[in-house]
């Protein structure tokens, strides 16, 4: 059976430039990167190099502002708690949106327990934060605002420069999860005046269980995993070498090849949404009409369950998602189109196809042909009926 992998923004395979730079840190150059002899040695110059490509990717002004994770839900954990907690002197307050990724809504959630109060911004119908609603949050006690550069679910590309200098402005630390933009949007982050920026590496063709935390130099952080002196000594834990020098590899691959990437995928999307828009009747293309990524895709389709879709399209071998994966066992609508003011039942409609950088159109019209029997088929079942409903 053909299979085609429209679920990139859950995760990517790993390239073979990257498999090809970690293979010999499983068996040739497997040293402890803190040991002192010969062998931690050349471990610890590979770990310096990943980390120089990095910073380097990111534009950071120094290597040593990028601290070596187990992904992107610890870069957000650590930098919203991490923050809060090197800072709950000055105050207690956070501003955050309520799009975020559960690492950092549930990162919030905990520290609400603790005693901090957490506004949860609200953003408009295409998912964008308001500086407006921004300036009307900001309190005498506001250490931190944390906004995503680009949402997971719906593309969104959030205008963090202005954002970073509000918050600049009223001397509050900005962090955002950037994720979702590394290889899809350029990063600058002394351009765009960011602190804390969270990244991954399996969302870029790069391995699980990987990514760092930006750091810039002068901000306090409180570690969030102890038990050794890696990583500045900020994140305990063995170095995990094989991981962070493919993650080097895949950022610097990310960046080198982001607008040749974007470009296509640009082409991939206008065809893919066309088409759909055309042999499909009753969909809603959620998230903005053009500040957001090419690579994802969210549609609601009117009187039927994305769960119900991306059951069919599985067993037609092409894969897809609803909402978050995380959140993907649950029935609840998702939070992200929740916030955006988009009704329930289209929510519940929704499914994100999120491109990869390998997908051909041949791809896209075997797709386009599986879902389109496969609404037709589910609406044919459907209780709900068009005329039922209005
Ligand atoms: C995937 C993702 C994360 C989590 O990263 P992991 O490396 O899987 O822990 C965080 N934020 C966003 C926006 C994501 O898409």
């Amino acid at each position: 059976m053909r299979k085609v992998y429209l679920d990139n923004a859950a995760t990517t395979y790993v390239s073979s430039e990257v498999m090809a730079e970690m293979l010999p840190c499983f068996n040739t150059i497997y040293g402890n990167s803190s040991s002192i002899h010969s062998f931690g040695r050349e471990a610890s110059s590979i770990v310096d190099r990943a980390r120089d490509r990095v910073a380097h990717a990111i534009n950071a002004n120094k290597s040593n502002e990028i601290y070596f994770t187990s992904g992107g839900t610890e870069a957000d954990n650590w930098a919203i708690k991490g923050i809060a907690h090197a800072y709950a002197s000055k105050g207690k307050h956070i501003i955050v949106s309520s799009i975020e990724h559960h690492a950092v809504l549930d990162a919030c959630k905990q520290l609400e327990d603790e005693g901090f109060e957490i506004t949860y911004l609200p953003v408009d119908k295409y998912g964008i934060v308001n500086i407006a609603d921004i300036l009307h949050a900001i309190k005498k006690t506001t250490i931190l605002i944390s906004i995503m550069t680009v949402n997971n679910e719906v593309g969104t590309i959030q205008n963090i420069k202005a954002i970073a200098k509000t918050a600049h402005e009223y001397g509050i630390i900005f962090h955002t999860d950037a994720v979702q933009a590394i290889g899809a949007v350029k990063i600058d982050v002394q351009d765009m005046e960011i602190d804390a920026m969270s990244m991954s590496a399996h969302k870029i063709y790069g391995p699980k269980g990987v990514g760092a935390l930006y750091l810039k130099n002068g901000i306090q952080i409180e570690p969030l995993i102890i038990g050794g002196n890696q990583e500045r000594a900020k994140r305990g834990g063995t170095t995990n070498v094989p991981a962070i020098a493919g993650f080097g590899k895949a950022i610097e691959i990310a960046v080198r090849d982001l607008s040749i990437n974007q470009q296509k995928l640009k082409v991939v999307r206008e065809y893919f949404v066309t088409m759909v828009k055309e042999r499909i009747p009753y969909i809603q293309v959620n998230g903005h009409p053009h500040q957001k990524i090419s690579g994802i895709v969210n549609i609601s389709f009117e009187m039927i369950e994305g769960e119900s879709i991306l059951m069919l399209l599985d067993l037609e071998g092409v894969a897809v998602s609803t909402a978050s994966a995380c959140t993907s066992n649950a029935l609840e609508p998702s939070h992200v189109l929740k916030a955006m003011g988009i009704e329930d039942e289209l929510a519940q409609g929704a499914i994100r196809f999120s491109f990869g950088k390998n997908i051909s159109k041949s791809d896209i019209d075997y797709v386009l042909e599986v879902l389109e029997k496969a609404v037709s088929k589910l609406r044919s079942i459907s209780p709900i009926t068009k005329a039922g409903r209005r």
